[in-house]
């Protein structure tokens, strides 16, 4: 639909003689989902919702010409009911703060002069002219980042031990298998900025002293492997990836490596395996990749968001990321706000922001005016946080304390109509599904769990089935080879604890 829109908008802009005074620009994603397709006028940031093919004549006509802007396809505050021309006054925007998405819906993301017109490569340029790799390390280090692929590792720590591991050759891996069920972060980012992506990863192998990257993509995100691939060539052309970047003496280029979406090869060992060719399946650690990774050698393995930070806080400072979100989670964190909410969309937050105001600000509220039941954070590792947990603040350590946890970014919104027993296992069926089935008590514990719930929500359960859950849940966890396994019950346990009159429900009502 958007590249009817914007074929039509330049036809029509032809038509009328105009087609060197305004240009029209395929972007990255504006967050803003549920009101797609999305034409922004700049520089007066009026932002038309909903636009359909044959809305570009009118557009063009009442806004470019006339100077008028087109009631029907503003976007109206839903509270106000006011009309709203600029993206950033909107409810939706007004709290986020965009440092990993700062490029997508702005960007031309096929233009590397686009990029290099917003900062890109500058912080490329810095390192590579003023600073030493510990230099680097030691800044990532203040800014507090930590991994936003899930695990929360401090990231600057990671880096030292690659940069302190010596080798003949070492590696920069970009995990970008994104599999949490709902989580398109990561997409985003390589479909609308995967510049700045190279540009981290660059930074990081300078850092690290590795020269060569590898991407490693799930097959199934056809777009973001296309501009990824357009944006490494451009990147070559323009001397900033591959030999001696920018003059520097400095090497360093990337390679792309395919996944065929097993949950699993996010972990970093299973897909260090699955890069070598091997089954994705995780090993135990150590050795870390940072010791011994891809063919044995030094590897640092950092998730797309978390690379799209780092040109950031190389231009702007550690101290600048830090003063960001909390003490102890410094930044922002992307989330993929979906299931029974107003506003689906990617969004953007400091750390520290509260759930209540992503869901009822951010959010917009629950759909259709029903009643706020539960909401999924981590995806299938995470946990269901309720009503009395509204307030929490949204950091790797809050939400573990409430028996959830960050994960990646997924956040799912369920109402009153939602059967909490039937979304534990609609997350178990998925890791059932997904487990490579190398170690038993994952393997065969989480399938165990799975008849159990599929009993119970047949009306066939019992109580002493609850009890059962409960404790096979807790020796998964404990005795499982790597994340998946440890936090595949997370979903079952935080619902037996927060929802156990549900469960009882189908017990003893057999419904
Ligand atoms: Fe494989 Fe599950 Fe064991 Fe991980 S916990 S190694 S996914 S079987």
């Amino acid at each position: 639909k958007s590249n009817k829109i914007a074929d039509n908008m330049n036809a029509i802009l032809k038509e009328k003689g105009m087609e060197d005074d305004v240009k029209v620009v395929l972007t990255g994603c504006f967050g803003f989902c549920e009101k797609g397709p999305i034409v922004k006028i700049m520089p007066d940031n009026t932002f038309y919702v909903e636009v359909k093919p044959e809305d570009a004549g009118r557009i063009i006509e009442e806004d470019l010409i006339k100077g008028e802007k087109i009631e029907t396809l503003l976007f109206r505050d839903p509270k106000s009911g006011e009309r709203i021309h600029e993206g950033e006054n909107m409810e939706f925007y007004k709290k986020q703060m965009r440092v990993a998405l700062r490029n997508c819906g702005l960007i031309d993301p096929e233009s590397i002069d686009e990029y290099l017109g917003n900062r890109g490569y500058q912080a490329l340029g810095k390192v590579l002219t003023s600073m030493e790799p510990q230099d680097v390390v030691d800044e990532i280090k203040l800014s507090g980042i930590r991994g936003r692929g899930g695990g929360g590792f401090p990231t600057g720590l990671k880096w030292q031990f690659a940069l302190n591991n010596e080798a003949d050759q070492k590696y920069v891996v970009c995990n970008a298998d994104e599999g949490d069920p709902g989580a398109f972060m990561d997409r985003s980012i390589l479909e609308g900025d995967a510049h700045s992506i190279i540009e981290a990863m660059a930074i990081c192998g300078y850092a690290t002293k590795a020269t060569k990257g590898l991407v490693y993509i799930r097959a199934e995100y056809p777009l973001a492997i296309n501009r990824l691939r357009k944006a490494m060539q451009d990147a070559r052309e323009y001397g900033l990836l591959g030999k001696d970047i920018l003059g520097s003496g400095f090497d360093f280029d990337i390679e792309i490596k395919y996944g065929a979406g097993a949950f699993v090869c996010g972990e970093e060992t299973a897909l260090i395996h699955s890069m070598e060719g091997e089954r994705g399946e995780p090993t135990s650690k150590p050795p870390y990749p940072a010791e011994a990774g891809y063919w044995g050698k030094p590897t640092n393995v950092n998730n797309v968001e978390t690379f799209a930070n780092i040109p950031e806080i190389i231009l702007n400072g550690g101290e600048w990321f830090k003063g960001i979100g909390t003490e102890k989670s410094s930044g922002t964190k992307v989330f993929a706000l979906a299931g029974k909410i107003n506003n689906v969309g990617l969004v953007e937050v400091p750390m520290g922001t509260t759930l209540r105001e992503v869901i009822f600000e951010i959010g917009g509220g629950i759909k259709d005016g029903k009643k706020f039941k539960a909401v999924q954070t981590g995806g299938p590792s995470g946990g269901c946080l309720t009503e009395n947990d509204l307030d929490t603040k949204i950091d790797f350590d809050s939400l573990t304390a409430k028996g959830s946890m960050m994960g990646s970014g997924g956040m799912i919104v369920m109402d009153e109509d939602d059967c909490m027993v039937a979304v534990s296992k609609f997350y178990l069926d998925f890791t059932v599904e997904e487990s490579c089935g190398k170690c038993t008590p994952c393997r065969i514990g989480n399938t165990r769990l799975y008849e159990m719930l599929d009993k119970i929500t047949k009306g066939n359960g019992t109580m002493e089935d609850l009890e059962l859950m409960r404790e096979l849940s807790e020796t998964i966890k404990d005795t499982s080879l790597c994340g998946l396994g440890q936090t595949a019950p997370n979903p079952i346990l935080s619902t037996l604890d927060q929802f156990w009159d549900e469960y009882v429900a189908h017990v003893t009502d057999k419904r």
